[in-house]
């Protein structure tokens, strides 16, 4: 077995209670469909694509019910078949309502052929991978949601020589990709040769933390005989799943301050996302569901391959309803994971768990005055002096916060969490970060 391989600095969330994934790792993956999905138009980074259907209409499984616009754009499928009920903004887990799409399902499971299958992921004509990858509407599904055709476009003087799966898993609770990597590890593989075939790449590699023995075992099973692809483990250690953070761990490069993993020949998928190009190449079907992880104070704890756009509420339910008062309901494990205002609120690509927490654990924190202990340096993966950047952004100071990089913060939320004065570091950093991108749309006009 190769070195486990790691990054510099992190934190070991939860690691006494196996980083919260006890109740669901062991739970096979349920399929659910519920009776009725809102999909939203504006699951991945860039413009939401435009509805092109209305209510009334009668729509079957992978038809494309949204258009996509711009160059990140992407277009939306149908995860069900059945009638269009509604058309109009909801409310989504970020401060604005969302566009959206609502269909009755018929539970017909009725398909539409909107996609040429290519077959076989080693013979198909590699021309077509990408642009079967665009129609399918894929995005990352480990969160970021970044549009998967547009990590392939690949500049002049760019090249990519290392595809790496990210199968880390480092969120607590989650067991969403744990489950997929050992139920579907074929599939996965073929995703990644298919990735690397579009751009003609020698090496693949599938990163996994070594808290999961057994996906290491499946995939290096799969991996047998697959030209250029091999498994990883890497030290289980929170955020080993970020983009800069896998990277420097699988090949050892650093990528610069405002680069991207193509700048230093690397392209980096989730394991679900390369399960997904799978599923477009070789039988040409969209990306209309996902494995989600339901868990915390929920009955029966479960991983669910849910359609696109089912309630929060619905997942719930289908894990036998909540087992206390709900104090706080957040997709995501505990480090990212983003509080929803209800659980009136539809699942995206990304979204890869549920996670409902009792109200004392939910229960806000006093902030307290730094002690300038200096843990929060110590763990930064990023290098960042968060006590220094906190005083900046509390005072406003973008212009000093930006200086101090906090552009290049992943919101990981190490410093948070280790932070004795329990400071809000994180939000903070996420606050001014979202100030300064808007400043700089201000600034283009747009
Ligand atoms: S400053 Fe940002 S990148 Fe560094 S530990 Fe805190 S949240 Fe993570
Ligand atoms: S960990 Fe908290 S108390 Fe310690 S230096 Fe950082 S901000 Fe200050």
């Amino acid at each position: 077995m190769p070195d486990k391989k790691t990054f510099r600095g992190g934190v070991h969330p939860l690691h006494r209670s196996h980083e919260g994934k006890a109740p669901t790792r062991d739970k096979p993956v349920r399929e659910y469909a519920a009776d009725t999905v809102t999909i939203l138009m504006g699951m991945h980074l860039g413009a939401p694509s435009t509805p092109c259907v209305k209510k009334g209409d009668l729509v079957k499984m992978g038809q494309v019910i949204g258009e996509p616009v711009g160059f990140l754009g992407l277009p939306v499928h149908a995860s069900v078949s059945g009638e269009v009920v509604d058309v109009g903004p909801v409310q989504t887990v970020g401060a604005v309502p969302g566009m959206a799409v609502t269909i009755k399902n018929d539970f017909a499971d009725e398909w539409v052929d909107t996609l040429e299958p290519l077959g076989n992921v080693e013979k198909c004509d590699k021309d077509k991978i990408v642009p079967a990858i665009k129609n399918a509407g894929i995005c990352g599904m480990g969160g970021a949601s970044f549009p998967t055709h547009v990590k392939f476009a690949v500049k002049e003087g760019q090249y990519c020589d290392t595809i790496i799966l990210n199968g880390a898993e480092c969120e607590t609770h989650l067991t969403a990709d744990h489950r997929l990597m050992l139920e579907h590890s074929v599939r996965i593989v073929d995703g990644l040769r298919a990735a690397m075939r579009a751009l003609d790449v020698k090496k693949g590699v599938i990163a996994i933390e070594d808290n999961k023995p057994d996906a290491i075992e499946a995939m290096r099973k799969a991996a047998e005989g697959r030209l250029g692809v091999e498994v990883q483990p890497l030290r289980t250690k929170y955020p080993q799943g970020g983009e800069k953070q896998l990277i420097h761990a699988v090949t050892g490069r650093q990528v610069p301050t405002k680069k991207l993993p193509l700048d230093v020949h690397v392209i980096v998928l989730n394991v679900g996302t390369a399960a997904a190009i799978a599923d477009a190449v070789i039988d040409g079907k969209p990306l209309i569901s996902r494995i989600t992880t339901v868990t915390g104070h929920v009955k029966q704890p479960s991983n669910l391959r849910i359609r696109i756009g089912t309630m929060i509420a619905d997942v719930v339910g289908e894990c036998g309803g909540y087992s206390l008062e709900p104090g706080k309901i957040c997709v995501g494990g505990a480090m990212t994971g983003l509080p929803c205002p209800s659980d009136l609120i539809p699942l995206t690509k990304a979204n890869n768990g549920v996670v409902v927490y009792s109200e004392a654990e939910a229960a806000a924190t006093e902030e307290t005055p730094c002690i300038r202990c200096g843990r929060c340096v110590e763990v930064c993966p990023i290098g960042l002096n968060p006590y220094k950047l906190k005083y900046l952004c509390d005072a406003d100071d973008l212009k000093g916060a930006e200086e101090n990089n906090v552009m290049d913060c992943v919101v990981c939320g190490s410093c948070s969490y280790i932070c004795p004065a329990r400071r809000f570091l994180t939000p903070s950093f996420k606050n001014t970060k979202d100030k300064i991108t808007l400043e700089a749309k201000k600034r283009k006009g747009q």
